[in-house]
């Protein structure tokens, strides 16, 4: 069996021990004699899966205790709406649009009340994370919205925005767990978990306890309401109860490193290796400005299509996946999330070197 060094930027990557964890207890998880796949999520053992994998998640973010977490579905994408049916009690709420997935979210905000664009870099492809220390928010804004890390143009937040005293609701899909952050200065934190955690179908999102009120927008479904979720552990209907169990898995891995301190160290130095070959090669070239860039997904280009196009051919064959750049903006991008290895991004590297002796 051959692994593939993986570069998607989601589903990807996840830890090798992880899966090898739950291929062992695949047919029977500790002694249950069934799958974690088959047994009832109202279960004992479950209920323990559930309570740990939030604990541990507790533990890695330093939680503060008037915050709930959440594992929800219906990916980042139902976020994008049940953001403003649950805190748009004023209908007013600013968006800074750093990318596709922020702008799809400010889109779908827009269908709920006076969802505005404060700030925006798609001037120059969203190649940049725009000056954020004195935007003009609104005095009635219910919060403020930010990708904090762009997934598709490799961009991510340095510094919060200046919020003047509002809300922040942030999506960190893409740089979940990838070191510290501090909790306390957000009011919604929340991700898909199938970039950074574990598999695609569960979303985490980490709400500070006052927002969870049943004063919603008119109509708004039972599921789609925090509250619903907040009162039930998360057990109001049926989870996604497997994707739950990696995601625990995830966490204990994590912690096993030595938390988000050690992962920040080790994403730095990954990062670092790649963006370092893409400062001083003749082909390669990054396209995000440098005090802008993500420690988690890396686009870079050759300035050549065709070049591109040979180069992606000739890495996958060489067992290197999923380079291909997303569809909106062509070339190359490498996703080196915490589950990537440092020899991963070593041998990658070797690799463009390689090719770019052999296209010079
Ligand atoms: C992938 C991604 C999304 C979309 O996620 P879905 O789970 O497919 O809805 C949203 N935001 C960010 C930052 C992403 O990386």
């Amino acid at each position: 069996m051959a692994r593939v060094y993986n570069f998607s930027a989601g589903p990807a990557v996840l830890p090798e021990e992880v899966l090898k964890e739950a291929a062992a207890e695949m047919l029977d998880y500790q002694g249950s004699g069934q799958s974690v796949m088959e047994m009832s999520h109202r279960s004992k053992v479950f209920d323990k899966i559930i309570k740990d994998a939030e604990q541990d998640l507790r533990d890695l973010l330093n939680i503060p205790d008037n915050y709930k977490v959440l594992f929800l579905q219906g990916g980042a994408h139902l976020q994008f709406a049940m953001i403003p049916m649950n805190l748009m009690k004023n209908k007013v709420a600013d968006y800074i649009v750093t990318g596709q997935w922020a702008k799809r979210a400010f889109k779908e905000a827009q269908k709920f009340g006076d969802a505005k664009c404060i700030a925006s870099s798609e001037d120059k492809t969203f190649s940049y994370i725009p000056d954020c220390s004195d935007l003009p928010i609104d005095e009635n804004a219910d919060y403020v919205y930010i990708c904090e890390n762009n997934t598709i143009y490799g961009t991510k937040f340095k510094t919060l925005p200046n919020t003047k005293g509002k809300d922040l609701v942030a999506d960190v899909s893409s740089c979940f767990l990838s070191e510290p952050m501090d909790v306390s200065k957000y009011a919604v934190i929340y991700g898909g978990a199938q970039k950074n955690i574990g598999p695609a179908g569960v979303v985490i999102a980490i709400i500070r306890e006052d927002l969870i009120t049943e004063d919603v927008l008119p109509g708004t479904p039972t599921m789609l309401q925090y509250k619903t979720h907040a009162d039930n552990d998360s057990l109001y209907n049926t989870p996604p109860c497997y994707g739950i169990y990696i995601c625990g898995k995830v966490f204990k891995w994590l912690k096993k490193q030595g938390g988000l301190e050690v992962m920040k160290e080790r994403n730095e130095k990954k990062a670092a290796i790649l963006y370092d070959f893409l400062d001083q090669s003749k082909l390669f070239k990054g396209t995000v400005e440098k005090n802008s860039r993500s420690l988690m997904n890396v686009p870079f280009v050759t300035g050549d299509a065709d070049l591109d196009a040979k180069f992606i051919k000739e890495a996958t064959e060489a067992g290197f996946v999923n380079l291909k750049g997303h569809r909106s903006v062509g070339g190359m991008r490498a996703s080196i999330y915490n589950a990537m290895p440092i020899e991963g991004v070593e041998k990658l590297v070797a690799f463009m070197k390689k090719f770019e002796e052999e296209n010079a």
